[in-house]
């Protein structure tokens, strides 16, 4: 009998969603049809992959109707839910009055929502261009900066994760996502200010400020002494919800500054309430960026992505003609307009505040009853667990992950994984969850544990 069997389930909270049944293809027909005919280097997550064919607010659920609680929210996207009655409603209704005319038709909604992001903005940061994906927005914001800044070369950070496409994946820094040919140019990576495995000693403070300054090093080492860019995430998604002390972005956007570059928040995970403290991620470091990037949750699922910036920056991009077939979308607006009010409408920020804090709490208590655990941090709904063999060491236990990765899907709980070594549980939820959730999900990480360490 394995563990899971031998200890109690924990009990998973109720909900009154009734899935209609499933008729379609079974998962092994799905399965056949995917290995043969979807390009190989699309992967999935489990050993034995789950299909999932209906989903509400924080449950999703698969073929044979078992439900289970979403605690990575599509790789952080489903911002306020799976198929949120206001979202689908907004979606439903301008799908049957226009799907598609692209920009160069007036269409109330690019303008409506393009105020609207602007209103939740530091004044300033007031026009934006609205993209696809976050990789089509990390890039477009480059080639703002350099096109603005008149110099080429750009810091990102280490641990970085920017896109998939050549400027973003350049900007992207692990070598895990990279592949030996040109990705970018001009691209230097910064020391990631994470204290957990920094190169640096002292305080995260001080961790802080010396990775700050090491991208002045960076700048006179490296380039010709000005710079068109800065582009960091406050908190780093896919590195494993990595960050700095408060102090490191202040530091960081004024040595960047003194050498001519202007500073991209990259807010892709980290915008629209998911700190919960802050609705972007760079509140937390008391700075305003020049440029914010944002996707994922604008867009609740919706393929959707944006550069918000001053006019001013903005205006000398407008020197050549630029232009997305799919940029603004009447659907994908009316989409991302509904998602701004149920955040606000339904206090999803705050949420995220609460549950989080509540959610943090409960995982630095596993860690007092797991030598697993290395590390907990992150901030709202957006938090990480990294999971080495020996504290002191702190090698990486990327099969262990694994491990409880496939236990708690067996329980019930889908989390995400992440970092340089896939060693860290990456949890992320859609923000409506609640307190009993939560509860569930670290009664099932706890159990996880348990089987992983047999
Ligand atoms: N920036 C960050 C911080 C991301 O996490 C991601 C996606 N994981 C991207 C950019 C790229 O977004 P997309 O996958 O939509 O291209």
């Amino acid at each position: 009998m394995s563990t899971s069997e031998t200890l109690e389930r924990p009990r998973m909270p109720a909900c009154d969603y009734v899935p209609p049944p499933y008729v379609g293809p079974s998962r092994n027909e799905i399965l056949d049809l995917r290995k043969r005919f979807v390009h190989p280097s699309v992967f999935m997550l489990y050993k034995h992959p789950i299909m999932l064919v209906d989903g509400h607010m924080q449950w999703l659920v698969d073929e044979n109707g078992d439900r289970y609680l979403d605690m990575l929210a599509g790789i952080v996207t489903v911002s306020c839910g799976h198929c949120h009655p206001k979202i689908t409603a907004a979606i439903n209704e301008q799908v049957t009055r226009l799907q598609h005319a692209t920009t160069i038709y007036l269409n109330p909604n690019l303008a409506l929502l393009a105020e609207k992001l602007s209103s939740k903005l530091p004044k300033g940061l007031d026009v934006t261009y609205f993209v696809t994906s976050g990789s089509e927005a990390t890039e477009l914001a480059v080639n703002m900066a350099r096109a603005y800044s008149g110099h080429t070369d750009i810091i990102a950070q280490r641990n970085a994760y920017h896109g998939m496409s050549s400027t973003s994946a350049g900007l992207t820094s692990h070598h895990t996502w990279k592949r030996d040919i040109p990705l970018g140019t001009r691209i230097h990576h910064a020391i990631c200010p994470d204290p957990y495995r920094s190169l640096f000693d002292g305080t995260p403070e001080e961790i802080a400020h010396k990775s700050a300054e090491d991208i002045r090093d960076l700048i006179r080492f490296s380039t010709s002494g000005q710079v068109a860019g800065f582009i960091c995430e406050p908190i780093q998604g896919v590195g494993g919800v990595t960050m700095g002390a408060p102090n490191y972005l202040k530091e960081a956007y004024a040595v960047v500054r003194e050498h001519g570059g202007i500073c991209i928040a990259d807010e892709v995970q980290t915008g629209f309430g998911r700190t919960g403290d802050h609705y972007w991620g760079f509140e937390r470091y008391d700075v305003v960026p020049d440029m914010v990037v944002m996707a994922k949750g604008i867009g609740n699922g919706v393929p959707m992505a944006a550069v918000t910036t001053t006019r001013e920056i903005a205006e000398a991009f407008t020197n050549r003609l630029h232009f997305n077939t799919y940029a603004g979308n009447p659907v994908s607006m009316a989409a991302g307009l509904a998602v701004l009010d149920v955040i606000d409408d339904e206090g999803l920020q705050d949420n995220a505040r609460v549950v989080g804090r509540r959610l943090k709490a409960s995982l630095e208590g596993l860690m007092h009853q797991h030598n697993l655990i290395g590390d907990v941090r992150g901030a709202g709904l957006m938090l990480g667990v990294e999971l080495v063999r020996d504290r002191e060491t702190k090698e990486p236990a990327p099969a262990e992950t694994a491990t409880i990765l496939e236990a708690a899907r067996e329980l019930g709980v889908l989390f995400g994984k992440g970092g340089l070594y896939g060693n860290v549980l990456r949890i992320k939820p859609p923000m409506c969850i609640t307190e009993d959730d939560v509860d569930f999900a670290v009664g099932v990480l706890d159990m996880a544990l348990k089987v992983a360490a047999t």
